[in-house]
C-alpha cells in the first residue's frame, strides 16, 4: 500500500536557489527507505515538504489515504528537547498538547523511552545526557503517538560510529515493528 507519493516535485527558493527539481518517489507502507546524497543536494527540503512545513513550487505531495498526513513523527537533525523538563516529560509533551491526561501520557512516555532502550532515565534532564542518548529522547517523542511514517534525518550525523550502527539497529527494529521509515542522509 503506497503511504506518500511524491510527484514531479521542485522546489525553488524566493532567493532563485533550485532546491529540488522533477522529483518523484514512492513511500509504501512498512518500508525503510533511505535518501542518501552530500550536503546541499536538497534532502532537508524534501524531508520538510513531505511534512508539510512547506509547499513545493511545482508538483504534488499525494496522500492516498488522506490520514496519512496527520499520522507521521518528525526526528529533526538536531536533538530538540526542551532544556527545563525531564526525559519524560520532553517525551510525554505532544499527548499533553492533545490533552491526555498525566497518568496515561506519563505510562505511555514510559513505554516509548523503554522501546527506544532509555529506561531509567525518565527522570534526567537533557543537559546530563550524552548526544547519543538525547537524539533517542527525540526518536521516542516522534514516536510516542505510533505514527505510520516516522520522517527523520538519520543517525551519522554528529554520532559516534559505534552510535551510528546501534541507532540504525533500533531505527531498524521500530520499522519492524510496523513504523514506516523514511531517512535521509
Ligand atoms: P541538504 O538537506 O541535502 O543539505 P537542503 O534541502 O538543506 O539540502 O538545501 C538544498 C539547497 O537549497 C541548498 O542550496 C540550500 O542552500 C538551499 N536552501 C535550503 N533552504 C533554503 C531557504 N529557506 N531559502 C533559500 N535557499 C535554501
Amino acid at each position: 500500500m503506497q503511504l506518500v507519493g511524491v510527484r514531479d516535485v521542485s522546489k525553488v527558493f524566493a532567493n532563485g536557489v533550485k532546491a529540488l527539481a522533477d522529483v518523484s518517489l514512492d513511500v509504501q507502507a512498512g518500508e525503510f527507505l533511505s535518501v542518501l546524497g552530500p550536503s546541499g543536494c536538497g534532502k532537508s527540503t524534501l524531508l520538510r515538504l513531505i511534512a508539510g512545513l512547506a509547499e513545493p513550487t511545482a508538483g504534488t505531495i499525494d496522500w492516498p489515504d488522506e490520514r496519512g498526513r496527520e499520522d507521521l513523527g518528525f526526528v529533526f537533525q538536531e536533538p530538540t528537547l526542551m532544556p527545563w523538563a525531564t526525559a519524560l516529560a520532553n517525551v510525554a509533551l505532544p499527548l499533553k498538547l492533545r490533552g491526555i491526561a498525566k497518568g496515561e501520557r506519563e505510562a505511555r512516555a514510559a513505554e516509548a523511552l523503554d522501546n527506544v532502550g532509555v529506561k531509567g532515565f525518565e527522570r534526567v534532564w537533557p543537559r546530563e545526557l550524552s548526544g547519543g542518548m538525547k537524539m533517542r529522547v527525540s526518536l521516542a517523542r516522534a514516536l510516542v503517538f505510533r505514527p505510520r511514517l516516522l520522517l527523520m534525518y538519520g543517525p551519522s550525523m554528529g554520532l559516534a560510529p559505534i552510535l551510528v550502527e546501534q541507532s540504525f539497529e533500533l531505527i531498524q527494529q521500530i520499522n519492524q515493528q510496523g513504523v514506516t521509515i523514511f531517512m535521509v542522509e
